[in-house]
C-alpha cells in the first residue's frame, strides 16, 4: 500500500482516535454522531452500529435528552448543557474549546448516575464542512477524591471557626462577667508543696474592682502583688490552693472583708487542669450592706412590735387596774348584808366588769399571736381533771339558762399527757362558752375520744356539740376570721368581740391540729379539733383535785406592796376579810426596809411601781434573805401575757396572780403558796433538824419556826427589830399583828433561853388574843424594858 501524505495523516488522525484512553466523538454539522471511539464504545457499554447517526446526547444517554421527544438539544436541561454551549459554539466560530468541566446525569445501564467530564470540543473541516471532535475524559472518581478532599478541608476550616467562636464566646463571657476571675498556675517547691502562683490571666472585672490593669497583674505572683500580707494567711491559703489545683475538688471560701479593697468577698475555687486554679470572686459588699440594712430594718420592725406589746400590757394595767378596783369592791360589797335588789344590781355590774376583762384578755392574746410571740407550753398534765375543772366553771350558767352540761370522756384516754393544759383549757373555755351563749334550749355536750395511741403519743379528738341556733352554711365561711361574727343583730343580742374563734383556730394551729365546724341552722352546731399529746408521768400542772387546802385557816402576816390606792384597799380589804393581818408599802424602796424590820408570811408585790419596782424589791429581799429565810413573794401584775409567771418565777417570785384579783383565786393562791412553804419547811425538819448545844451547855432543838443556822447576835437583832415593831403606836391598834409579833418574840427568847422575857412577850401574846389592848401595852413596855436591861447585862 502506497502511503500518501494525505492517506498517513488520516490514517494517523483515525488511529490516534481509535486508540485514544479517552472517549472521543466525531459530530457533524447536525450534531449528529459519525464516529466513535473504541474507549467511548466501552464506556457506553454498545456496539459501533448503534451509536451512529444519533444526536451527541442521546448517544452518551445524557437524562436532558429523554425530556423531549426529539431529542438532545431540545429538553429543558440542554438549555443549560455547557457541553451543548460548547459544542454549537464550536460549530459556529471553528474556535476550539478545550478544559470544560462539567457534570452530566446519564441513565448508563438503567441507573441514574452523575458524572464529571473534562470535554474538549475541537473543529475539525471534513469535506469543507466544520465538523467537531469531542473528547470526553471521565473524571468521576478524580473529582470525588477532590470533593472529599475539599469535604473534609471545609471541615476542618469549620470546625476550627467553630472552635475559635467558641473560645471568643467563653473569652467574652469570662471577660465580661460581673465576678472578678483570674487563672493561675500553682508553684510548687523541690517536695512538690505549693508555695506560691502566677497569674496567668484575668478579666476586666478584676481590673474594676481592684483598680489594677492587666499589665500590673498577669505574669506576677501572688508573693509579689500581696508581699505585705501576713505569711500566716498566705500559708493556709497555698494550702488551699494547692488542694485545689492537685485535687480537682471546688473549694466554696468562707466571706471574707479585704482591707486592700475596704470590701467584702467571697471566693469560689476550682481546677480546670491539674496544677491549674481558678479563683471566682463575687463583691458581696452590696449584699452585705442590703443584709445589714435589711436586719436593721427587722430590728426595727420588732422594736416597734415590742413597743406595740409593751403599750399593749401596758393600756392592760391601766384599764385593768381600774376594773381590779370595780370587781373587788363589788365582790366584797357581795359579802354584806344588802337586800335582794342591790344583790341584783351589783351582780349584772360584776357580769359586765368580767365580760370587759374577757375583752381585754382577747385583744391582749390576739396582738400576741399576731407578734409571734405566744409559746405554747410542753408541761405535764391530768386530762381527765383538766375537763372536770372546765365543765364546773360552766356549771353554773348552763343551770341558770336550765341547759343540760356533759363531759363525755372515754376512759381508754390515757390521764397523765404532755401539753399546753392552760391554752387547750382556753380553747375549750372558748367554744363551751360560744355553745352556752347560742344555745337556748336543750344541751351541751364536750366529747373526748382516743383516736390512737402509737409511739408514746396520743391523738385526741375534742367536739363540742350543741343544740343551739346552729349557723347557715354561708355564714360559716365566715367563722373562725378575726373580729367575725355572724352577723350585727346576734352580735347585739349575744354579745362578743368576734375574736374567740379566730384565737381558738391559731391555738389549734399551733398545737398542731385543726379545728372544723358542722352546723345546720336552728337545729344546733358541732366545733370538733383534735390534737396528738406525748404520754407523760410526770405532772407539773396544778389542777384542783391535787389541792388540799390546810394551814391558812391561820391568820397570815401580809406584806402589800402596791402604789394603786384603791388596788391596795381592795386587797386589804380581800384579805382582812379572811383574817390576815395586813401591812402595805407603795413601792419597793418601803417595802424593803419593812421586810428588813419584819418576819412576814407572805408579801404581795406590785411589778410597777415608782422608786423603786416589784423586780428589783424581790431580788433585794432574796439577796438579803440568803439560804436563811424564804419569804413567799406574789406577783400582783396587770399584765396577762403568756409566758409572764414562768418570767416572774424566774425573777424570784413564787407565784403570780393577775389583776382583777377573784377572792376564790387569791384564797386559793394563799394557800398553795403558805402549803408549798410548810411542806418545804416540813422536809428540811425532817433531813435536817439539827440540835446545838448552848452556851451554857443547854441541848437546843431547833424548830422550824427558828431559821436553821442563826448565831445569838442575830436571833438578838430580830427580837430588837421586834420589840421594836410591837412599841409603835400604830400597830397597838392591831391585836392580831401584836399577837403575831409577841408570838414570833417568844419562840426567839426560847431560843436563846431568855425566859424573862419569853414569859413577858407569851404574856402579850394572850393579852393580845383576849384583845385586851391595855394589858398588852403594860406588857409591851415591860417587855422593852427587860430587854434593854438583858442586852446591858449581856455585854
Ligand atoms: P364572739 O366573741 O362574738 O363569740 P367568736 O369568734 O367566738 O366571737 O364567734 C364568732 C361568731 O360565730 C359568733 O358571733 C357567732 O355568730 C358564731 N358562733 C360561734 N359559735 C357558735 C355556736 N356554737 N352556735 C352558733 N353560732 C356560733
Amino acid at each position: 500500500m502506497t502511503i500518501n501524505k494525505e492517506n498517513t495523516e488520516t490514517s494517523n488522525f483515525e488511529l490516534i482516535f481509535e486508540t485514544s484512553p479517552i472517549g472521543m466523538f466525531l459530530l457533524n454539522e447536525y450534531s449528529l454522531v459519525k464516529k466513535i471511539n473504541n474507549a467511548a464504545l466501552e464506556f457506553l457499554n454498545q456496539n459501533r452500529k448503534d451509536a451512529l447517526n444519533k444526536r451527541f446526547g442521546n448517544e452518551i444517554h445524557c437524562q436532558g435528552s429523554t425530556e423531549d421527544i426529539q431529542g438532545c438539544g431540545f429538553g429543558l436541561q440542554c438549555q443549560s448543557c455547557k457541553l451543548q454551549l460548547a459544542i454549537n459554539s464550536v460549530l459556529k466560530t471553528g474556535q476550539a474549546i478545550t478544559g470544560v468541566e462539567y457534570a452530566k446525569v446519564l441513565i448508563h445501564n438503567g441507573e441514574t448516575r452523575k458524572y464529571w467530564f473534562r470535554a474538549s470540543v475541537t473543529p475539525i473541516m471534513i469535506s469543507e464542512k466544520c465538523n467537531v471532535v469531542v473528547a470526553l475524559d471521565n473524571i468521576t472518581d478524580s473529582k470525588a477524591v477532590e470533593d472529599s478532599t475539599k469535604k473534609s478541608e471545609t471541615e476542618l476550616l469549620l470546625s476550627e471557626e467553630k472552635q475559635r467562636v467558641l473560645y471568643e464566646r467563653y473569652r467574652s463571657l469570662i471577660m465580661n462577667m460581673p465576678d472578678s476571675f483570674t487563672y493561675n498556675k500553682v508553684i510548687y517547691d523541690e517536695d512538690g508543696t505549693p508555695v506560691d502562683y502566677e497569674v496567668l490571666e484575668i478579666n476586666e472585672a478584676y481590673e474594676k474592682t481592684f483598680n489594677v490593669s492587666r499589665a500590673e497583674i498577669i505574669g506576677k505572683r501572688h508573693s509579689e502583688l500581696f508581699f505585705g500580707d501576713d505569711p500566716e494567711i498566705f500559708r493556709q491559703g497555698m494550702v488551699e490552693y494547692g488542694e485545689v489545683a492537685s485535687t480537682g475538688v471546688g473549694l466554696i471560701l468562707p466571706v471574707y472583708y479585704s482591707e486592700w479593697s475596704e470590701r467584702w468577698f467571697s471566693m469560689k475555687l476550682y481546677s480546670p487542669e491539674p496544677s491549674f486554679f481558678v479563683s471566682i470572686i463575687t463583691d458581696m459588699t452590696k449584699r452585705i450592706q442590703v443584709e445589714n440594712e435589711l436586719h436593721l430594718a427587722k430590728e426595727k420592725a420588732e422594736a416597734v412590735n415590742r413597743a406595740k406589746s409593751e403599750f399593749l400590757a401596758n393600756m392592760s394595767h391601766e384599764i385593768r387596774t381600774p376594773i381590779n378596783g370595780i370587781v373587788g369592791m363589788i365582790d366584797l360589797t357581795l359579802l354584806k348584808v344588802i337586800n335582794q335588789e342591790q344583790r341584783q344590781n351589783l351582780e349584772i355590774a360584776k357580769a359586765c366588769a368580767d365580760s370587759l376583762l374577757k375583752i381585754i384578755n382577747d385583744i391582749l392574746d390576739f396582738s400576741k399571736i399576731e407578734a409571734g410571740k405566744l409559746v405554747i407550753e410542753k408541761i405535764g398534765f391530768n386530762m381527765g381533771d383538766l375537763l372536770d375543772s372546765t365543765i364546773k366553771t360552766h356549771s353554773p350558767l348552763a343551770m341558770k339558762k336550765k341547759l343540760e352540761l356533759k363531759c363525755d370522756f372515754s376512759s381508754s384516754i390515757p390521764q397523765t399527757m404532755q401539753g399546753d393544759p392552760n391554752r387547750l383549757k382556753q380553747i375549750l373555755n372558748n367554744l363551751l362558752n360560744n355553745a352556752l351563749k347560742f344555745t337556748e334550749h336543750g344541751s351541751v355536750t364536750l366529747s373526748v375520744k382516743e383516736l390512737s395511741i402509737m409511739d408514746e403519743m396520743v391523738e385526741v379528738m375534742f367536739a363540742i356539740c350543741d343544740s343551739g341556733i346552729g349557723i347557715s352554711e354561708q355564714d360559716q365561711e365566715k367563722l373562725f376570721r378575726n373580729f367575725s361574727q355572724v352577723d350585727g343583730s346576734i352580735t347585739r343580742k349575744y354579745g362578743g368581740t368576734g375574736l374567740g374563734l379566730a384565737i381558738s383556730k391559731q391555738l389549734v394551729q399551733m398545737m398542731g391540729g385543726t379545728i372544723t365546724v358542722e352546723s345546720q341552722k336552728g337545729k344546733g352546731s358541732t366545733f370538733s379539733f383534735s390534737l396528738k399529746f406525748l404520754l407523760s408521768e410526770k405532772l407539773s400542772y396544778p389542777t384542783q383535785d391535787t389541792f388540799t387546802p390546810n394551814h391558812t385557816t391561820k391568820p397570815l402576816r401580809i406584806l402589800i406592796v402596791e402604789d394603786d390606792k384603791v388596788n391596795l384597799m381592795v386587797l386589804t380589804l380581800m384579805l382582812k376579810e379572811k383574817g390576815h393581818f395586813i401591812e402595805s408599802a407603795s413601792n419597793g424602796f418601803e417595802a424593803l426596809s419593812l421586810h428588813e424590820k419584819n418576819v412576814y408570811d407572805v408579801i404581795f408585790m406590785d411589778i410597777q411601781m415608782p422608786i423603786m419596782d416589784g423586780i428589783e424589791a424581790t431580788a433585794k429581799i432574796r439577796e438579803r434573805e440568803g439560804e436563811r429565810r424564804h419569804t413567799p413573794i406574789i406577783a400582783l401584775t396587770a399584765y396577762a401575757l403568756v409566758g409572764d409567771r414562768e418570767k416572774f418565777l424566774s425573777y424570784g417570785l413564787d407565784e403570780y396572780i393577775p389583776k382583777p384579783i377573784k377572792m376564790c383565786e387569791l384564797s386559793q393562791l394563799l394557800e398553795v403558796v403558805v402549803n408549798r412553804g410548810i411542806s418545804a419547811k416540813k422536809s428540811g425538819d425532817e433531813s435536817e433538824q439539827e440540835v446545838k448545844i448552848s452556851d451554857s451547855g443547854k441541848v437546843l432543838n431547833l424548830s422550824y419556826d427558828v431559821p436553821l443556822g442563826v448565831d445569838r447576835d442575830v436571833t438578838l437583832q430580830e427580837i430588837s427589830r421586834d420589840i421594836e415593831e410591837i412599841s409603835r403606836p400604830l400597830t397597838y391598834e392591831d391585836m392580831n399583828l401584836i399577837e403575831e409579833i409577841a408570838h414570833k418574840i417568844k419562840n426567839n427568847c426560847n431560843l436563846i433561853e431568855a425566859d424573862e422575857l419569853k414569859t413577858l412577850a407569851f404574856k402579850i401574846e394572850l393579852a393580845a388574843r383576849r384583845e385586851n389592848q391595855e394589858q398588852a401595852i403594860d406588857y409591851i413596855l415591860s417587855l422593852k424594858k427587860e430587854f434593854e436591861i438583858y442586852l446591858f447585862l449581856e455585854h
